[in-house]
This record gives C-alpha cells, structure tokens and sequence, in this order.
C-alpha cells in the first residue's frame, strides 16, 4: 500500500513517513503544493495524508485536481487548522477523513487503515479470493486457514493483486505499489521477475487456488485457479 504525505513541516513529515513505513507502508513526501501536484498526477497512492497550509498554495487544490481527473485515492486531510469552513470545505471535495494537528500517531494509523478498509476492502477487514485470506492490519495470509509466511515484498505485491484480482498490473505499477515512486524510472525491471517468481512458488507449495499469470511484455494478472 502506498501513501502520499503531503506536509511541508520537515520533522512532521519525517515521523509519519517513518511510523508508516514500519507498518508496512511505502511512503513518499510531497512538501509543497506544486510537488503534491506532480506526483499525485503522475503516480497512484492507496491513502493521500493532505496538509491544508502549503508552500505554493492550498492542499484543497490537490483535492480539486484528484476530483477532476477522477482519481480514486482515499484522502485524509491532516490540518492545524482546524476551523469548520476549512474541515468542510475538504469534506465538500471528496476528502475521506479530516484529522487535527497536533494527533497521535497511532490515531492517524488508525484513520489510514480505516479509509483503506471502507473503500479499498469493502468495509471488511480482509480479502478473500478462493482459499485464500489475507488481513492486511495483521500482514497475515492464509490458505485453507493455514498461515503463508511470506517476505515484505512478497505480502505487498499479493496484496496488491489480490486489491486488483482479475485486472491486469502492469509491470511498472506493481514495482511503484511496492518499492515506491522511482523504482518504475528504474530501467531494469527485472528484480520484479525474481520475486513473482518465489511469490508463485510460495503460493504452489501452501495449495492456494489462486495463480499469477504472466501477460507477455506488460505485467501479471491474478486470477482463480
Ligand atoms: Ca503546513
């Protein structure tokens, strides 16, 4: 799952990409509006944590461009100001959740993976596809109730095929899903090829009904067995 900090307080910025790293995230910052803008409209983020006050300008026109281009990210806005226009403002927009500065981290832990289960599972706090379960808050799977243990790597990149079961992922947005903004700039992409290649293998041994097909010269699919 990948986040997007829009902050433009550097120490503020830094203890939340950190925090959510160690939860399993990949996280990138944006320290302006203009940054924030870039990279929304060039990359995907699974959860969108958006500063109102910025160098350049307002978050809100993140927001706006997100809506306008009909982008499907969840975004909490994260905001000292914490008056009523500006609160329902982003909630007129289409903002997810609004949290006031300062919060604990463990709440906007909270909210993330709150945001990301109403929308991303459903409303329900794991994904099943065949005999297949996965719990993303707990970085678990099973197979037939089994556990799967499986490396970092290997849970991010079935998590985000299971999110896209049936869809085709391409190469470079399963390599920015998972290793983060750059890795897709990355000329050689065949780091991704070695660890598909375990994550079938893993997923062979335990039984799993599901499979990752390769679709020639673009990227995987998910699919049932
Ligand atoms: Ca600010």
């Amino acid at each position: 799952m990948k986040v997007l900090v829009v902050e433009d307080e550097p120490g503020l910025a830094e203890v939340i990409t950190r925090s959510l790293e160690r939860e399993g995230f990949v996280a990138e910052v944006a320290k302006d509006r203009a940054t924030a803008l870039h990279k929304t409209a060039d990359h995907q983020y699974d959860v969108i944590l958006l500063d109102i006050m910025l160098p350049g300008g307002s978050g809100l026109d993140v927001l706006r461009q997100l809506k306008h281009d009909g982008m499907a990210a969840n975004v909490i806005i994260i905001s000292a100001k914490d008056s009523l226009d500006d609160k329902l403002a982003g909630l007129d927009l289409g903002a997810d959740d609004y949290l006031t500065k300062p919060f604990h981290i463990a709440e906007l832990h909270a909210r993330v993976r709150s945001v990301l289960r109403r929308k991303a599972f459903g409303g329900a706090a794991t994904i099943s596809v065949a005999n297949l379960m996965c719990d993303p808050e707990q970085r678990r799977v099973t197979v037939d109730g089994l556990e799967l243990p499986l490396h970092r790597k290997e849970f991010d990149m079935l998590t985000y095929f299971l999110l896209n079961k049936g869809r085709l992922v391409s190469r470079g947005s399963l390599a920015e899903h998972v290793w983060g903004d750059h890795a897709d700039e990355s000329a050689d992409l065949d780091f991704i090829y070695s660890q598909i290649k375990n994550l079938r293998k893993r997923l062979k041994q335990a039984g799993a009904s599901v499979e990752i097909q390769a679709v020639y010269g673009i990227g995987y699919k998910l699919v049932e067995a």
